[in-house]
């Protein structure tokens, strides 16, 4: 799950990091009132969606008095805001942060994620931190290191002294930057983070390490343990499919593909969408409906997969082990009874209970493509949409 800048500032600023002080709205009057108590020379105007890249696209304004305030602050709410980040549809703004500015000596790029190859924890920090950080990444990647941590209570100091080497800072910045390494690791690991970034960390002109821009995201299996972020989840933020998705406890992703997929077991999913691949199509989501899915839950999935306007054929692959295939049948049809099924539909079963599922189907007056097994399914649904 993702947060927001200013949610994910004010969690850094819990566990002891400097944030600008600051403040989020979603009207521009209610914005300009709280931004009179604001004590700052400048005023940064911030797009909140979940996506970077802001600064490049006219997401981040600083202004000089309320009134360009107020007019930057209209003429970005509810406009349509396209990042390198957000894809070409745009993500639309609709909620502002402002926060004070700040006098910028340097800026740095710091962030810490779960590297699963080595089972630790991974700093990636680097002195040539903002809005280029990408153009860094491939033409010089050496300026950009990675430091791999146990996973522990704590950090060692040995290990922040890794992670900020490259920032080459002196004597207070230097323990700040420590401290500051120390906090983002306490963070990361109470909260269940996957990734936390700050970039840019900056130095400013005083002397102080300011964490000037910040994204978390966190494992959404361990949410449960934590009401206290699950409540800063921004639905506007989601993809209306996945957000029907997880209600019905599915594993969905939307992809972008022609294909549906209705899969038990992820990686019977992953095979699905490999082999949809290799004869030349591209799978229009993920889905794992589980093991022991009830027809409810069959049919929602079934749903979810027709709303999407890309679809233009289903593949039904299903391994009947927990999971029986009679239950999947009914939930197909059952779903098939509410929504008109107008994309082909290819349904390969296999395991238990295998032919009365068959014989559901096969009884159900709808028009379905029989497969033997997985290779023959695939060239089956290719050759349907053709
Ligand atoms: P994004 O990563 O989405 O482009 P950032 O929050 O990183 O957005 O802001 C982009 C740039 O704007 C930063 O690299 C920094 O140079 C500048 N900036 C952001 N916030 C402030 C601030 N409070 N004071 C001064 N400059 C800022
Ligand atoms: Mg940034």
């Amino acid at each position: 799950m993702n947060i927001h800048e200013h949610q994910a500032k004010e969690i850094l600023k819990k566990y002891g990091a400097i944030v600008p002080a600051g403040f989020f709205s979603t009207s521009v009057d209610d914005l300009i009132e709280k931004a009179k108590n604001l004590k700052t020379e400048k005023y940064v105007l911030k797009a909140q969606i979940h996506a970077g890249g802001r600064g490049k696209a006219g997401g981040v304004k600083i202004l000089n008095t309320l009134e360009e305030l107020k007019n930057s602050a209209n003429e970005l709410l509810g406009k349509t805001l396209v990042t390198h980040q957000t894809g070409p549809e745009g993500r639309e703004v609709k909620r502002l942060y402002v926060e004070e500015s700040s006098n910028i000596e340097k800026e740095f790029y710091l962030s810490c994620l779960v590297d699963r190859a080595s089972s630790k924890i991974a700093f990636i920090s680097s002195d040539q931190g903002g809005m280029d950080i990408e153009e860094v990444a491939s033409s010089n990647p050496e300026k950009i290191i990675t430091t791999k941590v146990d996973i522990a209570e704590e950090i060692s100091d040995a290990d922040c002294e890794s992670v900020i080497k490259i920032f080459d800072l002196k004597s207070d910045a230097k323990d700040q930057a420590i401290s500051l390494i120390k906090s983002i690791y306490k963070m990361f690991i109470s909260t269940d983070a996957n990734m936390v970034e700050v970039n840019p960390l900056i130095l400013t002109k005083e002397g102080k390490i300011v964490c000037l821009d910040a994204k978390v995201n966190f494992d959404s299996n361990a949410l449960f343990r934590h009401p206290e972020i699950l409540e800063l989840r921004d639905l506007n933020e989601e993809d209306p499919t996945e957000i029907e998705a997880s209600k019905h406890d599915l594993a969905y992703i939307k992809l972008d593909g022609s294909i549906g997929c209705m899969v038990n077991g992820a990686g019977l999913a992953m095979a699905t969408m490999d082999i949809i691949k290799l004869y030349g199509k591209e799978p229009a989501n993920f889905l794992d409906v589980g093991g022991g899915a009830s027809k409810e839950k069959v049919s929602a999935a079934f749903k979810i997969i027709l709303s999407d306007k890309n679809v233009k054929g289903i593949l039904i692959n299903i391994f009947g082990g927990i999971m029986r295939c009679d239950v999947l049948a009914q939930g197909v049809v059952d779903a098939a009874k509410e929504i008109n099924i107008s994309v082909p539909l290819v349904v390969r079963l296999a395991g238990t209970n295998f032919k009365e599922g068959k014989e559901i189907l096969d009884n159900s007056g709808l028009k379905l493509i029989s497969a033997e097994n997985l290779d023959d399914a695939a060239k089956k649904i290719v050759e349907a949409i053709k």
